[in-house]
């Protein structure tokens, strides 16, 4: 017995992937979302290591164990600081959006302190359809309509293209982020332009 647990303690430290409990405030959903909650756990684990170094996530501040909690809700996933709690409602609909997870999972490593949240949101899908899901950001960007601050996939793009010209930039706003810095003077001093700038130089004019 004592033989056993020597090995299995061996085991989790070699691979010292992150601990993940899955919630379920529905019994019922424990079946219904059993595939969805097992992809869940594989992604953070394989997902948490990587994020880290995208971010250059400081290795006290990575998580030893992670809750995911599936709940009624209205809306899709939040992280609150304890847990990421993703709707039963919008899974049960959407099984193929599982990669939701790898955005939430970066709002973990990230823990920003006052940073706009458009750049906390377009951090979080820089990471997962820039990164996790290599570029495929499945939306169209409107050169006129939508602008660098807009949030989430749009801001992600903009970050994406930045990093390949700006190589580093992503950790520079990650520091930032982390001590509550102002993010755009960090992009203007390391891209030599300002957000709106790269925006410009990135993103085609609209042909009429
Ligand atoms: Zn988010």
């Amino acid at each position: 017995m004592r033989r056993l647990f020597l090995a299995l303690l061996l085991a989790t430290a070699a691979v010292s992937a992150v601990e993940v409990q899955l919630v379920f405030d529905d019994k019922a959903d424990e079946e219904k979302l059993k595939a969805f909650g097992a992809r869940s756990v594989e992604l953070i684990k394989e997902w948490e290591p990587k994020i880290a170094v995208v971010l250059g996530t400081a290795e006290a501040k990575r998580p030893k164990q992670i809750t995911v909690r599936f709940k009624d809700m209205d809306g899709v996933a939040f992280w609150d600081g304890k847990a990421i709690t993703i709707s039963s409602r919008y899974a049960s609909k959407h099984p193929d959006d599982v990669m939701l997870v790898v955005h939430e999972l970066t709002h973990v490593l990230q823990g920003y302190r006052k940073i706009p949240s458009w750049m906390t949101e377009g951090i979080a899908d820089y990471v997962r359809f820039g990164i996790a899901e290599e570029g495929k950001f499945g939306i169209r960007i409107d050169p006129v309509k939508n602008k660098p601050r807009d949030s989430y996939r749009v801001t992600g793009y903009l970050i994406l293209q930045a990093e390949k010209r700006h190589p580093g930039l992503v950790k520079k706003l990650h520091l930032a982020g982390v001590s509550g810095g102002e993010v755009e003077k960090v992009w203007a001093e390391h891209c030599g332009q300002t957000i709106d700038e790269t925006w410009a130089a990135v993103v085609p004019a609209k042909t009429k």
